[in-house]
């Protein structure tokens, strides 16, 4: 049970005093439900209205605090035009100008003859100083009521400045004093303040550098959800690892029957983590792995060698993938590569429905389908194995843990196997996927040719066409990616669909489009028909952005390079260079380039290692949107700013090993200390796992 000491926090916003039902939506949508999710609502910015300089001085576009004496109301004649009130200090004259004023409250606020301290952005505009709508309308008594500086949060629309600082000063009169939990000596050494000191200090920014990540109460905070964080991750992997799980062994007949029938040899890297797998799936343990290469790394190879020495051991295994367009895929190159062994490989999809369906139901359960492949329809409630004993999911980030538990479940002690081909790097991995073990395939097969990278502006978009005209004459398949426009889907197919028709214009019938609109069958059949020949030229949206193979693509131009991030665009370039053919993408982009738009460029053209340019993509990116952690609902962090609070990873992973070590069930006061902790940042789950949780 969450300590007593936490519940004001977790109140609904709407238990805080002048925060009502319309005004609790609004804070919900903003930060969350509850009063503590205020106070993780950490200021972006300050006003500083320190500033005092007589009226004749007062600089154009600063904010300034001014005292005047009220002289004239000057109501306006029509609704449209401003009310104006004519102040005056011994310097000179300021208007205060206020739109769609209603009844009388400027009249009780601002008395002819009083004395009022104003503060706000000082304008200028016909000769005259000027202050629209000003922030602050105080009594010379009331000036300690105003904060001289002010700190600035991010708004949603209902909600002003005003309210969203009343609301988090509620919050902060609620904020405990709490026993300490972090190590003393690195408290000490890192000079922190206690929380209770750092979660009011953060709301109290005193100047901009208060506001930097590195501010020693920003950074404890910052410390205390990776702390906790990294303790759920310890504490789950500490259970998971004690469920038994079965061994699986093999003697490996099967899997190098298809080794053998490979029309390749595998490449270290291949072998290395298979050796890795394999030694994880004899353990008497539960096999967590990721299996991170970039496309065309050869992953599922390696997938379909762990799969046969399950299957071998007499168990089932599972492929899952995100999309339909994927899940076939996997389906048609595991039964090629698998040919000549006798596994019975089938697929299912949201489209195989009815007899299809049914059947593969029956074969399922019955144990005659050995592989099955296929997309979430694979964890459906009526999904029975026979005996499930290894499941692969594609693209992790797509799927998000609970998925990785309930499929798991299918069987009896399931070994997984998680592959991503984006790769991750090292700092993110230990939180976002610290309770799994990790294999990298970090080398290429050695048949494939180099891909060229080279940026063109779009004024030079002729050019482009004219190549692309030669390219076709020598039956190149070429893909042409448009990107995402807005966030909404339809001026992105917009965008796609006029590109579309541009160039079929020039090109005719050898032109396809492919999007995420489109129906599977019809998706399917556009994709069939840029692999076997009858479309050359595809233009597609990023729905080809996972996964799809099609070996002899060689050009590929993506258009509005500039709005990708960098391993979206190492991922859209995956796609080519496929085979032994040399490959070119183009990156058309639209100028003037942003400094860091720039930069991703050109580490683009210089680099093709997908582990260093995820690492480079944290660097200029930031780290959710690296994991696209919004969509994946894990690993989301509120106070900790991955990339520049990167060295407190280790420190905190350590910590919770230490701490774990000692104390495996938190019993001890420290250990209740950390309980309160994960139940502060809302690991319920973590202290659940706990003997007495
Ligand atoms: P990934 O899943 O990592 O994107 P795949 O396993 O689909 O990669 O492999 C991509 C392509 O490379 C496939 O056509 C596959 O047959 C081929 N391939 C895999 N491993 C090798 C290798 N060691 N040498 C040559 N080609 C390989
Ligand atoms: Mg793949």
């Amino acid at each position: 049970m969450r300590p007593a000491i936490l519940n004001p926090l977790f109140a609904e916003v709407t238990d805080l005093k002048g925060v009502g039902p319309r005004l609790g939506k609004l804070f919900q949508k903003l930060c969350g439900p509850h009063v503590v999710d205020l106070l993780w609502h950490l200021p972006v910015d300050l006003v500083d209205r320190s500033f005092r300089p007589k009226v004749a001085e007062a600089p154009e576009g600063h904010i300034a605090t001014l005292t005047v004496t009220v002289e004239q109301h000057q109501k306006p004649h029509n609704p449209r035009q401003p009310y104006r009130v004519r102040c005056r200090d011994a310097s000179g004259v300021l208007f205060l100008v206020f739109f769609h004023v209603k009844g009388d409250w400027l009249e009780r606020q601002l008395p002819v003859g009083a004395s009022r301290i104003v503060s706000g952005k000082v304008e200028r505009f016909n000769n005259q100083t000027q202050m629209t709508h000003p922030d602050y309308i105080l009594d010379p008594a009331g000036l300690d009521s105003m904060k001289l500086i002010e700190p600035v949060y991010r708004l949603t629309a209902g909600l002003t400045l005003r309210i969203v600082h009343k609301a988090i000063e509620a919050a902060l009169a609620r904020a405990p004093q709490l026993d300490e939990w972090s190590d003393a000596e690195l408290v000490k050494r890192r000079g922190w303040p206690a929380w209770r000191t750092a979660i009011a200090a953060v709301h109290a920014p005193a100047q901009p550098e208060d506001l930097l990540p590195t501010n020693p109460a920003r950074e404890r905070l910052a410390y205390d959800e990776l702390l906790a964080n990294q303790l759920t991750i310890a504490v789950l992997r500490a259970r998971s690892r004690k469920r038994t799980g079965r061994s699986i062994v093999a003697k490996g007949d099967l899997r190098q029957r298809v080794e053998r029938a490979l029309p390749f040899a595998l490449t270290g890297a291949q072998r290395r983590a298979f050796g890795e797998i394999a030694a994880d799936m004899a353990q008497p343990l539960r096999m967590n792995r990721l299996l991170q290469g970039d496309v065309g790394s050869g992953k599922t190879v390696v997938a379909l060698l762990a799969m046969c020495d399950a299957v071998e051991a007499g168990g089932q295994a599972a492929l899952m993938a995100p999309t339909e367009i994927l899940a076939r895929q996997h389906f048609a190159t595991l039964t090629a590569l698998a040919k000549d062994s006798d596994i019975a490989i089938a697929l299912l999809t949201g489209r195989e429905k009815g007899r299809a369906r049914t059947e593969f139901l029956e074969r399922l359960a019955a144990g005659e389908i050995q592989i099955a492949v296929g997309t979430h329809a694979l964890f459906q409630d009526e999904i029975a194995f026979k005996d499930l004993a290894l499941a692969v999911i594609d693209e992790q980030h797509r799927f998000g843990v609970e998925q990785r538990l309930q499929l798991a479940a299918k069987g009896h002690a399931v070994d997984i196997l998680v592959m991503t081909a984006t790769p991750i790097p090292r700092t993110l991995e230990m939180t976002a996927y610290g309770d799994l073990d990790s294999s990298r395939l970090d080398e290429k097969p050695a048949n494939r040719a180099k891909t060229t990278t080279s940026a063109v502006p779009v004024e030079r978009l002729d050019e482009i066409i004219a190549a692309i005209r030669r390219a076709l004459a020598k039956r190149a398949k070429i893909y042409w990616i448009c990107p995402l426009i807005e966030e909404s889907e339809d001026s992105d197919l917009q965008a796609a669909e006029a590109r579309f028709s541009e160039l079929f214009q020039i090109f005719g019938n050898r032109v396809g489009l492919i999007h995420g609109r489109m129906k599977g069958p019809e998706r399917d059949r556009t994709m069939a028909a840029f692999a076997s020949g009858g479309i050359d030229l595809l233009v597609a949206t990023t729905v080809i952005e996972v996964g799809v193979d099609v070996t002899d693509a060689t050009i590929m131009v993506i258009e509005h390079a500039e709005r990708f991030g960098l391993a979206q665009l190492h991922q859209l370039r995956g796609r080519i260079g496929r085979g032994d053919q040399p490959a070119a993408c183009l990156l058309l982009y639209a100028s003037p380039l942003s400094e860091t738009a720039k930069q991703r460029l050109s580490i683009l053209r210089e680099s093709d290692d997908g582990f260093r340019i995820a690492e480079e993509d944290l660097r200029l990116r930031g780290a959710g949107e690296v994991l696209g952690t919004r969509q994946s609902g894990f690993a989301e962090f509120r106070l900790v700013d991955l990339a520049a609070h990167a060295d407190l990873i280790p420190v905190a992973r350590e910590e919770a090993r230490l701490v774990l070590a000692r104390d495996a069930e938190l019993e001890s006061p420290r250990g209740a200390a950390l309980r309160t902790l994960l139940y502060l940042f809302a690991r319920d789950a973590a202290v659940r796992y706990l003997r007495t949780g």
